[in-house]
């Protein structure tokens, strides 16, 4: 398993995959064949966040998450707050590497499966 600290970031503009270390996630990254800059910040370390009023799903960079974000859809203002409440949160095998692994918080796992 490769256990390299690292992220491949998709360039927006020719499509070629950069490797972009953990540290410098979050600053400003070019990509290494077009010279097109690269979002580190935005798709990365974004939380997505259901909008209480509408319903509509916000995707909120982490950069902006003290930044009194609104709702994309309805402007209501977004509870980030609520987000580093400790939650459950249903761990699947396609999300178990962004809730456990990556998750900045200690994760306590109470696994169970239906067979
Ligand atoms: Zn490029
Ligand atoms: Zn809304």
């Amino acid at each position: 398993m490769n256990q390299t600290n690292t992220t491949i970031v998709r360039c927006a503009s020719c499509g070629a995959g950069n490797r972009i270390p953990a540290e410098r996630m979050g600053t400003p990254a070019k990509c290494g064949k077009c010279g097109s800059e690269l979002s580190t910040g935005d798709e990365q370390t974004a939380y997505k966040m259901r909008c209480s009023g509408c319903g509509a799903k916000n995707k909120i960079p982490a950069s902006k998450i003290n930044a009194g974000p609104k709702c994309g859809k309805c402007s209501t203002p977004l509870p980030t707050g609520e987000l580093f409440k400790p939650q459950p949160v249903m761990v699947t095998e396609a999300n178990f590497d962004g809730e456990i692994l990556k998750s900045p918080l200690p994760a306590l796992m109470f696994a169970w499966a239906p067979w």
